[in-house]
């Protein structure tokens, strides 16, 4: 990662400290920035009167605020990079820092992808509405194929979204793209965005019928992956670190939903099951938890509700159960469920697996509002 090239915007922290007269503070940051955070605390220790404490468990987004455990320490506050708020409230005094990148790929490369995308999304477009007879085997072939899923499309839009460092981008390749012949729109989510053109792994909120397919400008595949599963639209990816071009393969998406159909049956005739409930404020979803546990009752089965703030297999493989329901980040279900020794599902791919849902109408991505 090229550190010169992100803002860290360490000069409003420290006048933010000094302005507070704070003494003590916590940093937060994201793994990928570990390596640079005692670079960080001994800039904003050389430049005010606070000393830091850097939060080093791991930390993968916003809903995962320190909290408590800070507030017994005596910490006054916390600032947190990498994230932007999202519609919780952690109970400290929290200074959030997006940790903005300047690079500034040229648009040319992903033209092609977005040409072939928009004929995709047009012809869907103008097939909708002939799904209403479809049959079982066809619903089966079209829950397989991520964007022959049936959903019903008003529109072939260009829906324009990044990942947090690169959200500055969104409003000049918006015009770019219009320059180029697109109909653009930046999606405008729910309270856990703070942004528009915001996506997170658990929350497209943004997404509505009027978007054909999509453009990401950010880096990796976690957030394409969420996209595409949960909307069912090709997607193009612009990467500003490399410049590279490219798209989220059906391959890879069909890959996922054929393990999550495997899993599905795999828990067929499972009878206990953990039902993992999230500790970390943005991941907290008991009603949830306990909503699945009514639902194993009603149909003979057991559920053992199971608290964790980090869900890892270590913590949870030994329990002598059959399979597991996580209601914590949506993610780890789809992510890593391999590394598990036991089927690790969804509340939504329970409720199939217990025919209270059916899959004919498209698969549900685990959501958090
Ligand atoms: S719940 Fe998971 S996907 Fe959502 S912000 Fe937290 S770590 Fe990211």
């Amino acid at each position: 990662m090229d550190l010169d090239r992100h803002d860290f915007e360490l000069d409003d922290l420290v006048e933010k400290i000094r302005a507070n007269d704070n003494r003590l503070v916590a940093l937060q940051v994201p793994e990928g920035l570990k390596m640079q955070a005692l670079e960080m605390m001994d800039s904003i220790e050389d430049e005010s009167d606070a000393k830091v404490i850097l939060a080093a468990d791991p930390c993968y987004g916003a809903c995962d605020l320190v909290h408590d455990k800070m507030k017994m320490m005596g910490v006054e506050l916390v600032a947190h990079m990498g994230h932007s708020q999202m519609n919780i409230d952690s109970g400290m005094p929290t200074h959030f820092i997006p940790v903005t990148y300047d690079g500034d790929p040229e648009l040319a490369a992903v033209l092609p992808l977005l040409e072939s995308h928009r004929a995709i999304a047009q012809s869907r477009l103008e097939s909708s509405g002939e799904d209403a007879d479809i049959d079982k085997e066809a619903a089966k072939e079209r829950f397989l194929d991520a964007v022959g899923r049936v959903s019903p499309l008003t529109g072939a839009r260009l829906g324009l979204v990044g990942s947090i460092q690169h959200l500055h981008l969104l409003e000049d390749f918006k015009s770019r793209l219009e320059m180029a012949g697109f109909d653009v729109e930046i999606p405008v989510g729910g309270d856990r965005l703070t942004f528009p053109g915001q996506v997170l792994g658990c929350n497209y909120s943004g997404d509505d019928p009027s978007i054909g397919h999509y453009m990401f400008l950010g880096s990796g595949d976690f957030h394409p992956i969420g996209l595409v599963l949960h909307t069912g639209k090709p997607l193009a990816m612009l990467d500003p670190y490399s410049g590279d071009a490219t798209e989220m393969s059906l391959e890879r998406i069909e890959r996922i939903l054929r393990q999550r159909f495997g899993l599905i049956n795999s828990v067929d005739e499972a009878q206990t099951f953990g039902i993992l409930i999230g500790e970390k404020p943005g991941q907290m979803r008991r009603n949830l938890a306990i909503r699945m546990k009514r639902l194993l009752e009603k149909h003979g089965r057991k559920g053992y509700l199971l608290a964790l703030d980090h869900v890892s297999p270590d913590l949870i493989d030994f329990y002598p159960v059959d399979a597991y329901v996580n209601t914590a980040c949506p993610r780890i279900a789809i992510d890593d469920s391999v590394r598990y020794a036991k089927p690790l599902i969804t509340p939504y791919e329970l409720e199939v697996a217990l025919g209270e849902k059916k899959w004919e109408t498209g698969y549900q991505f685990d959501e958090i509002p």
